[in-house]
């Protein structure tokens, strides 16, 4: 009786709805309620509602009504639903029995169980997960080898299901390794070493040894502008093995600093084009210096300037020097050279130049020559200075010192020293008076 009562006052209610336009709170009896997109049982599911959730229904016509409800995400949205599934009652918590086991788990099905709510008779059925198999006795079907995977296979004691798991293959179990062929400086050699198990043998080369070296023979000299070749007979199996020895450049590809800007400096005083004066040996410096070999018939390969080539560079670039630059003794720039030491020594020299006067110049090579007449403009350079500053109207103290081969004083009671300078603002090149120094002893 109740329920009918409560019937009847939903379908009041629904018809007030469907009057009235006005939405009125329902909730859902049947969990899963399918939402649909328009009041048909083929229209689209739009969402599921669960048991108890409320709604608001805003019309209804009989079998469909339509719904505002929240979903999932919060959303408020609007759907059919089958008035069925709606009931003006908010719903009981339902007070559920203890579960009973109707179906019993086996390894191979699912089991099921149940409860029902005391208050209204409801029941709910769940599934059991599957018992697990209970695996016999794992059988070795196949055996495991060095080289190969073995095979096991079990059964299960409940449902006779069988399960293959495989076997990790052993490897081999090698003895130690044996000298079937040992090397020489001649030749590689061969070891071996055999598996216990199963006599597979693995083999491995023993690397060449090196040759032993008896003297060096010279095949080439090595000069300053080009590689030498060098060969040696070993001394155990006799073989020549020769060797390039390679001529130190003074300068190479890529270098960078004042020695390089020198280069550069010259050989554009000289009339070759050499691009920027950055003072980095690059391309442009190659081609230039390329033409000035060619022009001084020099051997001379890319990449690499040799120190006779660059001697060769000074020598033009100190000849090219006009006369009438090449100062004399009571010019302002006044070089000094303090020797210590004696014949035969390499000797060292530090020097003062007063440049009273003058603008600021840089010191960029030193020039010496036997005697005190001598002339300088050719091949007497002594060292290349890089870019040494000099500050005008002082006394330049340059604290340096170059070297001079024994040699190079042979046989002389007199060396002379000029200085080569340049001018900073104008770029002219000059020399400097001569520094003579008697040789003592
Ligand atoms: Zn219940
Ligand atoms: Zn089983
Ligand atoms: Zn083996
Ligand atoms: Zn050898």
């Amino acid at each position: 009786m109740k329920k009918l009562l409560t019937a009847l006052v939903a379908l009041l209610l629904i018809a007030a709805v469907a009057t009235s336009a006005l939405a009125v709170k329902m909730y859902v009896t049947t969990d899963q309620a399918k939402v649909r997109k328009s009041g048909s049982k083929t229209a689209e599911v739009i969402s599921r509602l669960p048991e108890g959730g409320s709604v608001e229904v805003i019309e209804t016509d009989g079998n469909w009504s339509h719904i505002e409800y929240v979903n999932k995400k919060g959303k408020k949205r609007s759907g059919w639903i089958a008035t069925k599934h709606l009931s003006a009652n908010a719903p009981h918590k339902h007070t559920w029995s203890d579960w009973r086991v109707t179906r019993q788990p086996t390894c191979a099905k699912a089991g099921l169980k149940e409860h029902t709510c005391t208050t209204c008779g409801v029941t709910k059925t769940k599934e059991i997960e599957k018992a697990k198999h209970q695996w016999g006795q794992w059988t070795v079907t196949k055996k495991a080898t060095c080289a190969a995977a073995g095979e096991k296979v079990a059964t299960c004691k409940k449902c006779g299901k069988k399960s293959k798991k495989k076997i990790d293959k052993t490897g081999h179990t090698y003895g130690e390794w044996a000298v079937e062929k040992p090397a020489t400086c001649a030749e590689k050699g061969v070891r071996s070493r055999t598996c216990k198990v199963c006599n597979n043998k693995e083999t491995e080369e023993l690397e060449q040894l090196a040759h032993t070296p008896g003297p060096w023979t010279t095949l080439v000299p090595l000069t300053r502008e080009a590689d030498g070749e060098r060969a040696y007979k070993c001394t155990v199996c006799g073989m020549e093995v020769r060797e390039t020895v390679k001529a130190e450049p003074s300068l190479a590809r890529k270098d960078k600093g004042e020695l390089v800007k020198t280069v550069q400096t010259m050989l554009g005083a000289l009339g070759y084009n050499v691009g920027k004066l950055d003072g980095i040996y690059g391309g442009k410096l190659d081609a230039a210096f390329s033409q000035f070999a060619r022009d001084n018939d020099l051997v001379f390969a890319e990449g690499w300037i040799k120190p006779a080539q660059l001697d060769a560079l000074v020598s033009a670039w100190v000849a090219s020097i006009p006369a009438e630059k090449w100062m004399g003794v009571n010019d302002s720039l006044v070089l000094t050279a303090d020797p210590a030491g004696k014949p035969g020594d390499v000797l060292s020299f530090n020097w003062i130049l007063t440049n009273d006067g003058f603008d600021a110049c840089t010191l960029k090579a030193v020039l010496m020559g036997k005697g005190a007449d001598h002339d300088f403009r050719g091949d007497d350079i002594v060292a290349l200075m890089g870019d040494e500053p000099l500050k005008a109207g002082t006394a330049n103290s340059l604290g340096g010192a170059f070297s001079i081969p024994a040699t190079a004083a042979e046989g002389a009671d007199v060396l002379s020293f000029r200085a080569v300078v340049e001018n900073d603002k104008t770029g002219e090149i000059w020399l400097s008076n001569a520094a003579t120094y008697k040789m003592a002893g």
